[in-house]
């Protein structure tokens, strides 16, 4: 926190803080991997990079340069003696104003590492989530600025999960102001239509970097994959839908409001990126190698 080593019992902020009442902070999310060679995180300049425009977006100034927030990450990690871990870096305006005005307000981080199993369950990544469309749609473009990983922001999500897991299903899909399917509540969403591939465009969604990392492996693999606009009886028909995320990776989706998806179990397209992802991450594909950080 804040350049120092803290105990996790002692991680604590004041009751005031500023981000605590109106949601003024920016996040990111980043996994560690074990490799073959040590633990790695995947694509952390890219993460580092996020967290610092998201700041930009909210007109907050990161104290630290990205290299400095990169290296404190491994350092974090190295200190803990995980292998493999969840990162929650977060940049907050802290305590001591509790006026709406953000000016003058001290800017806080913290990075926590912490394990972090599977985000929608080991039965979801091996035989697809349960969904359904949620009453909540996203917000307006140009309320939300939704292309920051902004605390605030999530409330909106957190609506749509609570009804959604109240209601027995694993995730909700939000809808765009206009109705298009634009993601879930902290994942990106594909369907695959024969071999073409569609994703909601980045304009209407939080551009993920596993979003990114499925697109540039399925393009290589000559897939044709459009960042498109499609609607939710598009999706209801889709051979196959999938959801990624740093924290849910790659998961099928088998159902949308109680119709299942393609044959309703993981389609093949769905399982390779799975299988391909898994190797990225791990270290097991030389091509792809570029996207990560070996701690030694
Ligand atoms: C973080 C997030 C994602 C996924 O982004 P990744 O970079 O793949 O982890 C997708 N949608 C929302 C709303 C998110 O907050």
């Amino acid at each position: 926190m804040d350049g120092k080593h803290v105990d996790w019992d002692k991680a604590q902020i004041h009751l005031l803080t500023h981000a605590f009442h109106y949601g003024t902070a920016v996040f990111e999310g980043i996994r560690c991997y074990k490799t073959d060679r040590g633990p790695a995180v995947f694509r952390l300049q890219d993460h580092m990079r996020r967290l610092h425009n998201s700041a930009h977006i909210m007109g907050m100034e990161v104290p630290y340069s990205q290299e400095v927030l990169e290296q404190a990450v491994v350092d974090t990690i190295r200190l803990n003696e995980v292998d493999e871990c969840y990162i929650r870096p977060i940049v907050y305006l802290g305590y001591g104003k509790l006026g709406l005005n953000p000016v003058g307000c001290d800017i806080n981080v913290g990075i926590a590492v912490f394990r972090w199993g599977s985000y929608l369950g080991e039965d979801g990544v091996k035989n697809g989530v349960r969904t359904k469309v949620s009453s909540f749609s996203r917000g307006n473009v140009n309320a939300i600025l939704d292309s920051a990983k902004t605390s605030g922001n999530y409330v909106n999500s957190v609506l749509a999960k609570r009804e959604a897991v109240l209601d027995g299903y694993d995730e909700a899909i939000m809808l765009s102001q206009e109705g298009f399917i634009a993601e879930a509540t902290g994942e990106n969403l594909f369907i695959a239509r024969g071999k073409k591939i569609s994703t909601a465009p980045g304009a209407l969604v939080l551009e993920g970097y596993t979003r990114d990392t499925v697109m540039t492996m399925a393009r290589d693999e000559g897939y044709q994959v459009r960042e498109e606009i499609f609607t939710r009886d598009q999706l209801y028909v889709a051979d196959e839908a999938w959801l990624t995320g740093t924290a849910a990776e790659v998961t099928p989706i088998r159902e949308v409001d109680r119709r299942a998806i393609g044959t309703g179990k993981p389609g093949p397209m769905t399982q390779k990126f799975q299988k391909m992802y898994q190797e990225v991450v791990r270290g097991k594909s030389e091509k792809y190698s570029r996207w990560l950080t070996y701690l030694s």
